[in-house]
């Protein structure tokens, strides 16, 4: 029976050996531990799975397709609905998600839905990269060839491939050329904005993504480290895929300094602009001390290991390498920020005010910290950081708290302990408290309407000026890829209706 199988254990590195290195943590499932964990699902009728995800991937359709063996299948059906499933397979919150909802997850382990899912895009794209199985991503409206021997039907909506180079079937889409001649410009190459451009091209348009780092994938490049995100085996492999399919992309171009969005509709004749800029800007505690020499917002902190490799010893902008790391919070950036610190040699304290319980980060990042030796205070606030006569951070003062009455958030909230102050010997502090919206492109876009927090405003994805849309963390807040992605794709389908004239 498929489900008295116990669920199939990942392989992953060893804690001791990980904590010293930034190689990826886990290995990921073989093909024959794929099938073998495959044959767990029950196919539900109506799949609850399904209905947990934020994109709707048909999830039991490509599992069925990895016990079969056609794994190439299995990657076409989560290509349907996502267009990063390698990233997706390595960081989504299944556990809050598909298999939070899995059946089995009832009286046993659900499905382990994410490594299935990473096994399939890991698989395809490695033998996609050896030449065989996959076929290129291809961008342009295939208009010759409906209906017509060997050209898909579906081309409104989707990519013609089948017919490539076949009878009556255009080939323009071989050479990543947009049929429309229609240009639309995306701002932010985060999973938001990828998937939105993604989307497009596939539709036809001619996308430039405008992003002002000098890399693109945003927060999967600079954000998420390499142990957990492999940056030239996955990310840029998935952005080059976009690449392939025609879409351009303009780095160190910080849209509202470098050109407007006004600037870039009235122009440079773009007719729709997503906006997927993210929620960039750090929050700090406001304690004295904060200012000192070794305090660190999380977002520093790792942007300049990933994206800048300020951990290798040759890097032109090195990191200050402390020896014993305070890092205030309890998500998955402060669980990111604490295993960097430990890798590059200190000794680490994540300081949370809240209980194990109310931890926000993935229950899988908690787990491996926890293997790699990180120390957790919880119910603990930092309330001063002490500094040394040079001005370097020495200690953190940091008080006992307990848990009150609920928030508006749900949670019990947290209450401090008259008198049980105390101090962590640190030399430096990490703050991973939440990030907020960067509002340059509200200030410079006039009649972007914004709420109070600064999150663009949106109504089915459009924003208050017409031809403009947005999507991902700028609207909803700091929240997950996956979501991103949804929010990006939902609003290629609206660019798309506004310049096909069925939507104002
Ligand atoms: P971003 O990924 O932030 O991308 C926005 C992009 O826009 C950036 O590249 C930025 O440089 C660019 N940009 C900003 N302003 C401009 C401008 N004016 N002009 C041009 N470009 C601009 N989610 C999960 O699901 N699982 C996880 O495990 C997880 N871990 C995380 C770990 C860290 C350290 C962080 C910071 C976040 C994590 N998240 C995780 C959250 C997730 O990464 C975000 O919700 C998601 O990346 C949001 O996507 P986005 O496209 O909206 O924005």
């Amino acid at each position: 029976m498929a489900n008295k199988i116990d669920r199939v254990p990942v392989r992953e590195q060893d804690p001791k050996v990980r904590a010293t290195n930034f190689e990826e943590v886990c290995y990921g499932y073989n093909a024959e531990e794929a099938q073998l964990e495959a044959s767990r699902c029950l196919g539900c009728k109506k799949p609850r799975c399904v209905e947990a995800c934020p994109v709707g991937i048909k999830i039991p359709a490509f599992i069925h397709q990895v016990l079969e063996g056609n794994f190439k299948g299995a990657y076409d059906i989560i290509s349907e609905d996502s267009s990063l499933p390698a990233i997706c397979g390595r960081v989504c919150p299944q556990e809050t998600q598909c298999e939070g909802s899995c059946i089995l997850g009832v009286k046993g382990q659900p499905v382990s839905i994410g490594k299935l899912e990473r096994f399939v895009a890991d698989y395809n794209r490695e033998n996609e990269d050896a030449g065989e199985g996959v076929e290129k991503m291809r961008t342009g409206v295939c208009c010759e060839g409906v209906g017509k021997v060997g050209c898909c039907t579906v081309v409104e909506e989707d990519v013609c491939c089948e017919g490539a180079g076949k009878d009556g079937c255009c080939g323009d889409f071989e050479d990543g050329i947009s049929d429309r001649g229609v240009k639309v410009a995306v701002v932010g190459s985060g999973p938001a904005g990828l998937a939105c451009a993604s989307d497009l091209a596939k539709l036809g348009y001619s996308v430039t993504i405008f992003e002002s780092l000098h890399k693109a994938g945003g927060v999967l490049t600079y954000g998420i480290p390499e142990f957990r995100l492999p940056k030239k085996a996955v990310v840029e492999k998935e952005i080059q895929k976009l690449l392939d399919a025609g879409i351009k992309i303009e780095t160190d171009v910080f849209v509202g300094r470098t050109v407007t969005i006004d600037e870039l509709m009235d122009k440079e004749g773009f007719k729709a602009v997503f906006v997927g800029t993210g929620a960039g800007l750090p929050l700090f505690l406001g304690i004295p001390g904060e200012n000192l020499n070794g305090v660190f917002s999380a977002n520093e902190y790792l942007t300049r290991n990933n994206l800048m490799q300020a951990f290798s010893k040759d890097s032109d902008t090195p990191i200050f390498r402390a020896k014993k790391v305070c890092v205030v919070g309890g998500g998955n950036v402060a669980m990111d920020a604490a295993r960097t610190a430990l890798r590059l040699g200190a000794e680490v304290t994540i300081v949370y005010r809240r209980s194990e319980k109310e931890l926000p980060a993935r229950a899988e990042e908690v787990h491996h910290a926890k293997e790699e030796g990180i120390n957790f205070q919880f119910l603990t606030n930092p309330v001063e950081v002490l500094g040394d006569e040079n001005g370097w951070v020495k200690g953190i003062r940091c008080i006992r708290m307990e848990l009150g009455e609920p928030d508006a958030s749900g949670r019990r909230s947290p209450v401090p302990i008259q008198g049980s102050e105390f101090d962590i010997e640190a030399d430096a502090l990490i703050v991973a408290l939440g990030t907020k919206i960067n509002h340059l492109i509200a200030d410079t876009t006039p009649g972007l309407e914004t709420d109070r927090k600064g999150r663009l405003v949106t109504s089915e994805t459009a924003t208050s000026r017409k031809g403009v849309f947005a999507g991902g963390d700028v609207v909803t807040g700091a929240a997950t890829v996956i979501l991103a992605m949804g929010e990006g794709r939902k609003a290629a389908a609206s660019i798309h209706r506004y310049l096909e004239g069925k939507e104002q």
